[in-house]
């Protein structure tokens, strides 16, 4: 496996008057090259758990292995972890700061002792990841451009680190629709061509059917599910009961069988629903 985690608690601000804890006995294998999308209600505990990822928070309890990397409540010298998980956070366009977008890009690289040349490479590269122009933006200021553009400067300067491991964080939050496709498809390539993990928070349910392999649900400090996207959405009324909603196409599915409609409710795309109503119909005609 290329990330366990055994037996993980975490409390914010141990020890203080102000003890909060955010994590409770988490257990999670992630193998190399899944794509697995971390869903739950605000305050369960999704941020909390990816930022032990990379080291940003430490465990209280537990231990977490990353290959070879072991993490534990007093580990020290994170740096070797953060070269293999790359942390996108909620918003990460408010971290940008440089007065390029090639300043910007290149602020991690520049951290890992590369040469001009490679730091130039690895800029090219990851714009052209997530389909900004190099030569017509790179001198341009971040703040210029538009909020999807801005996130997507963010994103390329995680990406120019060249992790294995790419955690997001609500990446869409906030995006209008045509740059939320964007980003997503631009996500699933990265997958999908250079075969890195892929963890995301998201709130959509219908990108979770679109594009997870494997769906984890998170509620109060706990993981309470994790298995396929089709099976996860099965279990409508558990994921209602936590204040979770299921892909728009199984809602409109249980609707119709509700209606006496004969129809199976487990159908994550628009395609595969189409076909389920067109055969409901043409059986009701023959019938
Ligand atoms: P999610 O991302 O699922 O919305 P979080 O991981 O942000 O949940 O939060 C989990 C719990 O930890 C919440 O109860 C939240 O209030 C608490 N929490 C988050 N950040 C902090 C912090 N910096 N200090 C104290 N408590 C925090
Ligand atoms: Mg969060």
């Amino acid at each position: 496996m290329q990330i366990t985690i055994e037996n993980l608690d975490f409390t914010y601000k141990l020890n203080t008057p102000f003890a909060m804890q955010a994590l409770e006995n988490i257990n999670l294998s992630i193998a190399e090259g899944e794509f697995v999308c971390l869903i739950g209600p605000t305050g369960s505990g999704k941020s909390t758990l990816i930022q032990q990822l990379n080291g940003l928070l430490l465990p209280t309890n537990g231990k977490i292995q990353v290959e070879e990397l072991v993490i534990m409540p007093n580990s020290k010298r994170l740096n070797a972890l953060r070269r293999r998980v790359g942390l996108v956070f909620q918003y990460p366009e408010n971290q940008l700061f440089e007065e390029t977008i090639f300043a910007d890009i290149a602020f991690g690289p520049k951290n890992l002792g590369l040469n001009a040349a490679e730091i130039e490479e690895r800029v090219k590269k990851a714009m052209a990841l997530v389909k900004l122009d190099y030569e017509k933006l790179k001198n341009r200021s971040p703040f210029a451009l538009s909020g999807g553009q801005m996130r997507r400067v963010a994103i390329a300067g995680v990406l120019a680190m060249e992790t294995k491991i790419l955690v997001l964080d609500e990446p869409i939050a906030g995006l209008d629709p045509l740059s939320r496709n964007e980003l997503l498809s631009a996500i699933s390539e990265l997958h999908e061509k250079l075969g890195i993990t892929i963890i995301m928070i998201s709130h959509s349910m219908d990108d979770v059917a679109k594009y997870a392999q494997r769906v984890i649900v998170m509620d109060n400090k706990r993981i309470i599910m994790d298995d396929s996207p089709r099976e996860i959405f099965k279990n409508a009324e558990k994921l209602l009961a936590v204040g979770l909603d299921v892909p728009t196409m199984s809602k409109l599915l249980w609707e119709l069988k509700k209606q006496g409609w004969q129809v199976k409710t487990d159908c994550l795309s628009l395609a595969e629903a189409k076909a389920e109503i067109l055969q409901a119909v043409r059986r009701k005609k023959n019938a």
